[in-house]
């Protein structure tokens, strides 16, 4: 008899790495159900409700019976009102047809390597990184090339090393300013130098900017596309609603790209997804025409939390970390403590770092889904009050720790 058995999954399935954040998420969320008090450092999104003239703004699409298919790359009007954000925010001049609304930035994400990488192509990923970027070039059969950075240059790559890492199979650059997991900014000189690469090299770049409008301490946020007509010709730049107006769940992302890509992503996207959920899209026309108040507090918020964050991790003898100028995150290197034991056990890395710090009561992020293993992620978007007792909580672990 034949054996017609083949295997289940796909090759691509089967290589796809489970989310390590949820994993921990899952764990403290049972330690919580079970009573226990845990103080979670691990959220990636706002902790601040959506805008009441945005949700009134949905109600309205509902009322007006705006519930049918759009355009598959997004509704006119949306596409109008983006193309005047790039313009207003960033400088970018671009025409409708050049931007397509998905279901979040991720999605977005995902349609530009689904266009752009194929079998053999390499991406530069600077590392840390966001952990879902090397997990789509995967899926879309690229090969991910690492460029590691590290806290003595505050998380950002160079442009040399970006051109040390070029060869003849590169295809695409992944740029995150303001970055998840680092929280740092690229400036307007280190863009320059790196679009100058990109552009010499012939190679493209993905912009994540989904954190453009949380950056302080004077940093600004610059749109590496906006750097000239040619850095602009080998952009997509993605962005979206969810961490600016706390709309993670009404999942609107959106991308800008020269035409010829904004067209290949629309077929496929016509195909695989049509159009973000059309009511989502009717919030988001008025989203993106208001909304500064409520920025500017969120904003203001998050900073306080941020010194204050950064002030207490100082002073704790073993922890260090940068000044993340961006996002909400702080990555908190514990270099000084992999090696030593708390009751005994040794701490190898990130994972029993962050193993033994939840028998502590403080969920964090391990390092090493960023590929940064002698570091934890810290998100700032949890009350003042759990930031001062998680941080008591962690003071307390490192003390054990010899
Ligand atoms: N890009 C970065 C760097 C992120 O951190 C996230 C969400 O955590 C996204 C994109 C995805 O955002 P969205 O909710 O729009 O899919």
């Amino acid at each position: 008899m034949l054996n017609n058995t083949k295997a289940l999954l796909s090759q691509k399935a089967a290589c796809i790495t489970p989310s390590l954040t949820l994993a921990i998420t899952a764990k403290a969320k049972k330690m919580k159900s079970e009573g226990i008090s845990i103080i979670g450092f691990g959220a990636g999104e706002p902790d601040f409700n959506t805008p009441a003239y945005i949700i009134d703004a949905a109600k309205k699409a509902l009322d007006v019976g705006f519930t049918k298919y759009t355009p598959s790359s997004g509704m006119p009007k949306l596409k109008e009102v983006i193309c005047e954000k790039f313009k207003k925010d960033n400088g970018l001049i671009y025409s409708p047809s050049q931007i397509i609304v998905s279901s979040g930035a991720k999605h977005s994400i995902f349609n530009v390597m689904q266009a752009l990488i194929e079998e053999g192509d390499e991406v530069i990923i600077p590392a840390p990184y966001w952990l879902t970027y090397p997990e789509v070039v995967k899926m879309c059969d690229g090969t991910c090339v690492f460029v590691h950075a590290d806290i003595s240059n505050d998380y950002k790559a160079t442009a040399e090393q970006i051109k040390a890492a070029i060869t003849p199979k590169t295809k695409l650059l992944i740029l995150n300013s303001p970055s998840n997991p680092t929280g740092a900014v690229y400036n307007k000189e280190e863009l320059e130098a790196i679009a100058k690469v990109v552009v010499e090299s012939g190679i493209y770049v993905l912009s994540d900017e989904i954190y453009e409008k949380l950056v302080y301490d004077g940093a600004v946020h610059y749109s590496i596309a906006s750097l000239g007509e040619d850095i602009k010709a080998r952009t997509i730049v993605i962005n979206g609603v969810s961490k600016t107006y706390a709309m993670t769940g009404w999942r609107v992302g959106y991308l800008a790209a020269p035409l010829e890509i904004a067209k290949a992503i629309d077929s496929m996207q016509s195909h695989a997804t049509s159009n973000a959920c059309s009511i989502s899209q009717y919030a988001t026309v008025v989203a993106l025409s208001g909304g500064e108040d409520f920025i500017s507090e969120m904003h203001n918020t998050f900073d306080e939390r941020r010194k204050c964050m950064m002030k207490i991790i100082k002073g704790i003898d073993g922890l260090s970390c940068s000044n993340p100028k961006g996002a909400f995150y702080i990555m908190v290197d514990f270099s000084k403590l992999i090696g030593k034991k708390y009751k005994g056990v040794e701490i190898k890395n990130s994972i029993d770092f962050a193993e033994k710090l939840l028998t502590c009561g403080v969920a964090v992020v391990p390092g090493e889904a960023f590929a940064a293993d002698n570091c934890v992620r810290l998100s700032y978007a949890i009350s003042i009050e759990d930031i001062k007792e998680g941080l008591k909580r962690i003071k307390a672990f490192t003390m054990e720790v010899v």
